[in-house]
Order: C-alpha cells, then sequence, then structure tokens
C-alpha cells in the first residue's frame, strides 16, 4: 500500500520463490485464477488462502475471455492477447487486481485512501475501471482537456460512479504530473486525506504481471522437459518486461530462454541493453504513445540484481542519475546481455508491421503490439518458441491502424456506444491550488469512516 518505501526506494521482495519441474508440471490445467494464486501466494502471507482467492477469482471475472490471457498463433509467433480486460489494454490484468486488494486491505484497517493521479491516456482509464465502485476508495485522475483521444477521454468520464473524479486540466500532460507531485510533497495534505498513488511501480502489478508469463510457459511447451521459450516485450516503464524477469528467476532455469526487450524510438533501454549506456534523452512522440517514456520507473528494480543485490550501491547509482541524467553501466555489460537482447522500433516500422502482419495473416496489431512483433522476427533463434506480448486492442488506437493496413479495426463491444455515453468530469486550471481545493471538497474524509 505504501508505494515507495521510506527512503525513496523501491520495494522488492526479500526472496524470489523457485518453482521446482514438478510443481510448474502439476499446474497445467489450472484455470487462470487458479495459477494467480498458486503464484502469488507464493509471495503474500498475510491473507488468508480463502480471502485471496476471491480477490482473484473477482479481479479476472470481469474480462471477456474465459481465458483472460488467450494465445493465438501467427507464423513463427504466438501472441499472447493481453487486451480482453475493460479497458483493452494489458494494464487491466494489473489493476482490476490492484483495485480489489486495496478494497480488501483498506477494510482490514478500517481506513480510507485518495488516490491521484495524472494520465496521458491509458493508465488513467485501467485505474479508473481497478477502482470504480469500489468501498473506502476515491479516485482523482487528472487529464491534458482536448490532448487526449476521443476514445481514451470517453473510456474515463463515461465513468460515473460516485468515487471517481475525472479533471480536465487546460495544460499539458506534464502539467498534471507536476502538479500530483505538488500535491504529494505537501506532507500535511498528504496525511490528512490519506493520499495514494495508483502507478506503475506498486509491487503488487508487477506481481499480478508475473502470472502470464507462467501461464504462457505451461501453454506453449506444456509437459515437455528441458523445453524453452523466449518473450518479446514491448516496453516503456519497464514494468512488463521485469515481471518477465522475475518469471524467468521463478521457474526451473532455461524454460525461459531469453527475453527480447523492444522498445519505439525513446530508445534509452535499448542502448542500455546493447551499449551499457543508460542515459536520457528528450521524449518523442511516436505512433505507440504508451511507450513514450525516458526515464523507466521501474529500471532501479532490475538496477538492484545487476549489482548483486546491493541496496547502498543501487542508491548510489540512482542518485547519480537523477543528478546527472546518465549512467555508464559497461561494466556490467555481459550479464546484461545474459538477461536481455533488444532493439528499437521507428514509427515507420510500426506501420509497416501492422500492414505487413494483416497481409500475411489477416490479423491486427495495435501499434505498441506492432514495436514487439517486429524486434521479435528480427531478433528470433529458429526452433525456439516465441511469445510476443500484445499490450493493447488494435480499436483503442485505430487511427494509426487505419492509416497501416486503409480501413478501420473492428471495434470492440467494450467501446460500443461509449462516445454518445454521458460523461462526469471537471475542466478546471492548471492551478495546484485549485486542483488542490476541488480534491479537498470531494475526498473521502478519515474521520467520517470512523
Ligand atoms: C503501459 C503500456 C506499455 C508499456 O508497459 P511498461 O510496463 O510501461 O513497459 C505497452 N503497451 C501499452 C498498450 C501500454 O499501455
Amino acid at each position: 500500500m505504501m508505494g515507495l518505501a521510506e527512503d525513496g526506494g523501491l520495494l522488492l521482495p526479500r526472496t524470489i520463490p523457485r518453482i521446482g519441474y514438478e510443481t510448474l508440471t502439476s499446474w497445467n490445467n489450472l484455470s487462470y485464477p487458479e495459477l494467480a494464486f498458486e503464484i502469488m501466494s507464493r509471495f503474500i502471507d498475510d491473507i488468508p488462502s480463502s480471502d485471496l482467492k476471491d480477490i482473484i477469482n473477482r479481479s479476472y471475472a470481469t474480462f471477456s475471455s474465459e481465458e483472460v490471457t488467450p494465445l493465438v498463433h501467427h507464423g513463427d509467433l504466438h501472441i499472447l492477447e493481453l487486451f480482453h480486460g475493460p479497458t483493452l489494454a494489458f494494464k487491466d490484468i494489473a489493476l482490476q487486481f490492484l483495485g480489489n486488494l486495496f478494497e480488501y486491505l483498506l477494510s482490514k484497517n478500517n481506513s480510507i485512501l485518495n488516490i491521484i493521479g495524472a494520465t496521458s491516456g491509458d493508465t488513467g482509464s485501467a485505474a479508473i475501471y481497478g477502482v470504480r465502485g469500489k468501498e473506502r476508495l476515491n479516485i482523482f485522475i487528472l487529464h491534458p482537456h482536448q490532448r487526449i483521444s476521443r476514445v481514451q477521454e470517453k473510456q474515463m468520464t463515461t465513468v460515473t460512479d460516485q468515487n471517481v473524479f475525472n479533471i480536465a486540466i487546460r495544460g499539458s500532460f506534464d502539467d498534471g504530473q507536476a502538479i500530483v507531485k505538488t500535491l504529494f510533497s505537501d506532507i500535511q495534505f498528504k496525511n490528512k486525506y490519506s493520499l495514494g498513488a495508483i502507478n506503475s511501480i506498486n509491487w503488487a502489478r508487477i506481481l499480478a504481471q508475473v502470472v502470464y508469463y507462467v501461464h504462457s510457459c505451461l501453454h506453449v511447451i506444456g509437459h515437455e522437459k528441458d523445453c524453452s521459450l523466449d518473450f518479446t516485450v514491448p516496453t516503456g516503464n519497464f514494468g512488463d518486461i521485469f515481471a518477465g524477469f522475475i518469471a524467468k528467476r521463478m521457474l526451473p532455469a532455461g524454460t525461459i530462454r531469453q527475453l527480447v526487450l523492444a522498445t519505439n524510438s525513446n530508445d534509452i533501454l535499448a542502448r542500455f541493453v546493447n551499449n551499457g549506456d543508460y542515459s536520457l534523452s528528450d521524449v518523442k512522440i511516436t505512433s505507440s504513445p504508451s511507450m513514450d517514456i525516458q526515464a523507466a520507473s521501474n529500471f532501479e528494480r532490475y538496477l538492484y540484481y545487476l549489482v548483486d543485490n546491493d541496496s547502498p550501491r543501487t542508491k548510489e547509482l540512482m542518485k547519480e542519475f537523477a543528478q546527472t541524467g546518465t549512467l555508464d553501466l559497461t561494466s556490467y555489460q555481459e550479464q546484461i546481455r545474459r538477461d536481455f537482447v533488444s532493439s528499437s522500433v521507428s514509427n515507420e516500422e510500426i506501420s509497416d508491421t501492422i500492414s505487413r502482419f494483416y497481409k500475411e495473416h489477416d490479423y491486427i496489431l495495435d501499434p505498441h503490439t506492432a514495436v514487439g512483433v517486429q524486434v521479435a522476427e528480427k531478433l528470433k533463434t529458429a526452433g525456439v518458441p516465441m511469445v510476443c506480448l500484445a499490450t493493447a486492442h488494435p480499436a483503442k488506437f485505430s487511427e494509426v491502424v487505419e492509416k497501416s493496413i486503409g480501413t478501420q479495426p473492428p471495434s470492440s463491444d467494450v467501446l460500443a456506444g461509449i462516445l454518445e455515453a454521458p460523461s462526469k468530469c471537471e475542466i478546471m486550471d492548471a492551478d495546484s491550488k485549485d486542483i488542490r481545493q476541488y480534491i479537498s471538497r470531494h475526498a473521502l474524509q478519515k474521520s467520517t469512516r470512523d
């Protein structure tokens, strides 16, 4: 629940449990929620089993596919569809779980939480759908007024539950983020209203994402011993691929052979893997906007393992990066290359890949998934199954898709009627005093719950 540790660092489990080969094969016929319970219960020892099962079951009952994360096979690739949740992007897998988990813990502790966040699109709607209608939780999401897509805006503002507050600010995404930072840095305000975040550095989000890596291993290689597979992950904040890194360490050695890290032209992570150079440059606007990120918030977690579980050294390096915007990690190059391979993809290549894949396989990729597929095709090893993570439904990014294939992708039931549905949203100036006043008027109050 605390998000960051008290010294400002990220949290990790003390140890990563190992799954033996026999245990893994015994999981072969489990449903997705059953498998999620087996994996998560190895990290969670303070929630009774029946309660944890119930939280997991409710979290994945909202998915439109019974398998939750189905695999489809096209050409040489397995495509892992992670977009069957309520907002059509993979963030639902973590945030549906997190919403139920938070509600449960708040009820146990008889406390409340006011979640505040800024979004440039996807995370906001997944967070809102994670906590809508939940007890003891209010959520305030800032988005830049008229600077996100109509579908993205409507996905958020048509949620009219009384605990959801959409605020469109007259300003940019960065203005929104700066306001959120200002509010969190006011310790008195933060404590008075018990402010919380739901951003990608929460460990429970990573944990929920480990499950679909194991799920894919069971489906792609099943009972066969000594079989390996590779994963390609389109990456922005390093969260999703870090979950793969954890899964790799949990499973019998060699089960996950290689993790392929794919970036768009914001290629800081590709430069890191290929040259040991982790240095910021300007954020470029691409057709895969959910990956338009430079400093990857989960990178610190990998760094900890890279420096051999040395917290003080991790802290030192993160401090150096905060001050200089660059880290020279060439001395760790051998280890980095054992953990990942990587390549980056331009906007033009994204478009070409969507178009080519559609022609060859009659399957429509969203621009984020296309980043992964392009890199997977380039770096794939013959004879080793390759799973590409499909992180969003193509209908969510229909403009880019239409430009690439010449027709609109089929819509999803989830989006039907959304453009005409009534909205609930407050339009405000990008002024932290005004926003703070608005939040104090609408926040859950600690005292009213006692
Ligand atoms: C958030 C997001 C990503 C990037 O995931 P990270 O965990 O930040 O690496 C990729 N694709 C889509 C559609 C996303 O919403």
